[in-house]
C-alpha cells in the first residue's frame, strides 16, 4: 500500500544547508478539520499546501509538491528561508537542531517519515507569557488586540473532531513528540494513539511529550504510555514560586510541584522525566535560583534549556540574546558557579542603547491581560532595565 521509499539512500552530502529533517520527519498541526505540516517544529511558518483527510497524512506529506521540491533544493544546496532558525543558530557558532540530526544520523541513509511532530491544536489552561492565542484556548480568550496574533482560520473551534487514523503513518513511525497546547487536556491524543495501536504495538515507539505539568494523564492514557519502549515528559518549568505563577498565569506552583513528585512516584521505568526550560528576558536573571531548587527538589531529573524563540510574526521581543554590557555582566555572574548555564557567555551579545524596549511595552500589555505586575514579581531585574 505504500508508493513511496521507507528508507531512501542520499547521495553522501555535507553542505551547511543539507538537512535529514527534510526526509525523516514530519511536523502536524491540526486547525480544526485541517492540517498543516512541514518539515520540523523549529521550521519557519508553515507549507501553503494543507491537508484535509486525517487518514491519509502519510501520503499527502510525501506526495506534497512543495515537499518534493525542497528535497531536491535541499541536496542542491538550495538555502530554504524557513530553515533560518538552524543557519542564525550557526552563524552565533552554536550547534542547530540540522547539525544535531546529522550528528545522530549522518548523512545517507534515511527512514522516512520515521519522526512525528504532533501538535493537536491550542486548547490549554494556561497563558503563559511566552506563548500566545495560536497555542492556548486561555491566551485567545483574554488577549489584547495587540497580542492577538492569530489568523481566524487557526482559532480552535470544535472538540468533535476525527482523530488521526492512517496505518501508513502508523507504520513508519519510530518516534512521535507531543506538543501544543496541553497534550494532557486534548482528548484527540488519546483517540490518535487507541487508532495507532489497531495496526501495531506501542513496545518498538519513543514518545516525547511536553506539558505544562498542571494536569496528570487520564488512566486510559497512562496505560498505552506504559506500554511504549520509551517515554521522556518534559515539564515546562521557567522559573519559581510567584514568578513561575506570573509566566505561567494560571498555574500554581505548589500544585505542579505536587504533580511532578506524583509522576516521579507512579511511572514506570520506561518513562523519563525531565525539564524544559525557556530562557528569555522574562527568567535569564532568575536562571541560578530555579537551578538550584530544581536539582535540590529534583536530583534525578535533567533540565534541558531552550531559548526563546519560537515564535510567529518573528515575535522574538523578549529573547535574551542581546543585552547592555553591565545587565549582561550581572546575569553572568550570577549563573558563575553553575557550569550547565555557562552557554549564556557565548549566546548573550552586548549591544548598544535599550534592547528592552520591546520586552517592556510586552510585559505592560502582558500585565495587563493577567491582572499581575512584573515589575512586582521580578523587581531585581525590572530594576536593571528601567
Ligand atoms: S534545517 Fe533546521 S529548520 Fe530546516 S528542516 Fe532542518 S532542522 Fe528543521
Amino acid at each position: 500500500m505504500n508508493e513511496y521509499p521507507q528508507i531512501v539512500s542520499l547521495p553522501s552530502v555535507d553542505t551547511n544547508v543539507y538537512c535529514p529533517e527534510w526526509w525523516r520527519r514530519v511536523y502536524i498541526e491540526q486547525i480544526n478539520d485541517d492540517y498543516e505540516h512541514k518539515p520540523c517544529c523549529v521550521y519557519r511558518g508553515t507549507l501553503s499546501d494543507r491537508i484535509s483527510d486525517p487518514n491519509a497524512l502519510y501520503s499527502a506529506h510525501n506526495g506534497s509538491k512543495q515537499i518534493i521540491r525542497f528535497r531536491q533544493d535541499n541536496l542542491n544546496g538550495v538555502k530554504n528561508p524557513g530553515c533560518g532558525q538552524c543557519y542564525e543558530t550557526e552563524s552565533r557558532g552554536q550547534t542547530s537542531s540540522r547539525q544535531y540530526k546529522i550528528m545522530e544520523n549522518g548523512t545517507s541513509n534515511v527512514e522516512v517519515t520515521s519522526h512525528l511532530d504532533l501538535n493537536l491544536g491550542n486548547l490549554c489552561n494556561l497563558s503563559c507569557a511566552v506563548c500566545g492565542p495560536w497555542n492556548s484556548t486561555s491566551w485567545a480568550a483574554s488577549a489584547p488586540k495587540e497580542l492577538y496574533y492569530i489568523e481566524p482560520h487557526r482559532r480552535y473551534r470544535k472538540q468533535d473532531r476525527p482523530a488521526i487514523d492512517d496505518p501508513e503513518l502508523f507504520l513508519s513511525l519510530k518516534t512521535i513528540q507531543l506538543q501544543g497546547g496541553e497534550v494532557f487536556l486534548e482528548p484527540n491524543y488519546l483517540g490518535f494513539f487507541q487508532n495507532l495501536g489497531k495496526y501495531r504495538t506501542y513496545d518498538d515507539l519513543s514518545v516525547t511529550i511536553f506539558t505544562n505539568g498542571t494536569v496528570r494523564p487520564s488512566p486510559e492514557f497512562m496505560q498505552i504510555l506504559n506500554q511504549c519502549g520509551r517515554v521522556d515528559i518534559y515539564f515546562s518549568i521557567d522559573d519559581i514560586e510567584q514568578r513561575f505563577e506570573y509566566q505561567r498565569n494560571g498555574a500554581r506552583w505548589s500544585e505542579v510541584a505536587s504533580n511532578i513528585h506524583w509522576f516521579r512516584v507512579s511511572v514506570k521505568d520506561s518513562i523519563h522525566l525531565h525539564f524544559n526550560t525557556t530562557y528569555s528576558l522574562l527568567n535569564v536573571y532568575y536562571l541560578a535560583d530555579l537551578h538550584q531548587r530544581l536539582t535540590s527538589e529534583f536530583p534525578d531529573m535533567r533540565i534541558n534549556y531552550s531559548e526563546f524563540n519560537n515564535q510567529p510574526n518573528s515575535r522574538a521581543q523578549f529573547s535574551a540574546d542581546q543585552m547592555t554590557t553591565n545587565v549582561r555582566q550581572i546575569c553572568l555572574d550570577r549563573v558563575a558557579d553553575i557550569p550547565e548555564l555557562s552557554f549564556l557567555a557565548k549566546y548573550i551579545s552586548i549591544v548598544e542603547g535599550d534592547p528592552y524596549n520591546k520586552f517592556k511595552k510586552y510585559i505592560q500589555l502582558y500585565d495587563g491581560m493577567i491582572k499581575k505586575s512584573y515589575a512586582d514579581t521580578h523587581p531585581e531585574f525590572y530594576q536593571l532595565i528601567i
